[in-house]
């Protein structure tokens, strides 16, 4: 198989790729990555010599270097994306840039080529929230935030190539991932980097907002089964149902640290903020035989560890 795939500088494409180039020696990977602030070449550097593995700078928005990339391919995942939900309140356009259109590109260039796999690496948030109960695959799409509307615009133009071209799209939906080399922005790279530097940590709301927690590596697992085994044109919920509230999230970060509460400081609500997600992975389970391994005590711990010790 020869790869493209895109945003592999950042949180989920780094381990992505890390995890192909263990499991299938012999394919060629090529990480197109715009290297935003989110991007890190550091994320890839225990494998960036591989001789079947190559780095290419540039925007997933660059419609002629896209297709010039996907010329050497016969398969694209695309993992590339802006990807926070604040950012994207603050300046919802790069969010269509390079959801939307850079998505469009991609599959553009998949059709073009003729590829035999278009991988659509989405977000559980396109379904918007539930008090109670999970979405599964057929549910409608109710995003909240320009970030997740950007991605659900993303998953139904796959969904249109697949109809009208035939492109052979699938699409996976995973829940939060959490995991080393995130970038700190997101609630728990954040909080663990103010936590060490002496600071408090801001934490929206009551704090009872409800995530669902996956490894990052479970993830990458699902991914590649989707890429193998998954049925063209079809949409994989993925999720282990570890649900926690991120007040119960950062309660858990402090202990770990052997830090008091009062480090936590309540702070006004984000907007339009989404109170908990869930989704519904029976499908992945049954179809595709996909099992979480990661047991989230011992996933948490051992995160919070690493990062501890790679600090810059
Ligand atoms: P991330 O922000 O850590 O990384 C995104 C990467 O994409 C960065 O390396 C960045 O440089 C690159 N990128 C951004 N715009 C680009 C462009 N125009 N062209 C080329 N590269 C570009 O994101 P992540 O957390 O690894 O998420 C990756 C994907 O997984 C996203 O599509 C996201 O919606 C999805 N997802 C994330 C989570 C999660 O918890 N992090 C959960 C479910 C799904």
């Amino acid at each position: 198989m020869k790869l493209l795939v895109t945003g592999g500088a950042g949180f989920i494409g780094s381990h992505f790729i890390r995890h192909l180039l263990a499991k299938y020696p012999d394919y060629q990977i090529i990480n197109l990555d715009k290297l935003t602030y989110a991007g890190n070449l550091k994320n890839c550097e225990d494998y960036a010599n591989s001789p079947n593995y190559r780095f290419v700078q540039g925007d997933i928005a660059d419609k002629k270097l896209v297709d010039e990339l996907a010329a050497e391919a016969n398969v694209i995942v695309n993992i590339a994306a802006e990807t926070h939900v604040d950012n994207s309140i603050e300046g919802p356009a790069v969010f269509l840039e390079t959801n939307v259109m850079g998505t469009q590109n991609l599959l553009e260039a998949a059709k073009n080529h003729a590829h035999g796999r278009f991988v659509q690496v989405s977000t559980d948030e396109v379904y918007g929230d539930r008090l109670d109960g999970s979405f599964t695959e057929i549910d409608m799409l109710s995003p909240s935030s320009p970030y997740s509307a950007s991605k659900a615009a993303g998953d139904l133009l796959c969904l249109a190539y697949k109809r009208t071209y035939g492109t052979p799209v699938l699409i996976s939906r995973c829940s939060n991932n959490y995991g080393t080399h995130q970038y700190p922005e997101k609630l728990i790279p954040f909080f663990i980097k103010k936590l060490l530097a002496g600071e408090k940590v801001p934490l929206y709301g009551d704090g009872s907002n409800v995530r669902d927690w996956l490894h990052v590596t479970d993830h990458c697992k699902a991914i590649d089964l989707i890429l193998h085994k998954g049925k063209i044109g079809k949409t994989y919920n993925v999720s282990s149902n570890e649900e926690h509230s991120n007040l119960e999230i950062t309660k858990r970060l402090l202990e770990l640290l052997n830090l008091p509460e009062d480090r936590i400081e309540f702070v006004k609500d984000r907007p339009g903020h989404d109170l908990r997600y869930s989704v519904d992975a029976s499908k992945i389970k049954s179809e595709l035989g996909w099992v979480p391994e990661v047991k989230f005590e011992d996933g948490f711990a051992e995160m919070v560890e690493w990062y501890k010790n790679n600090q810059k």
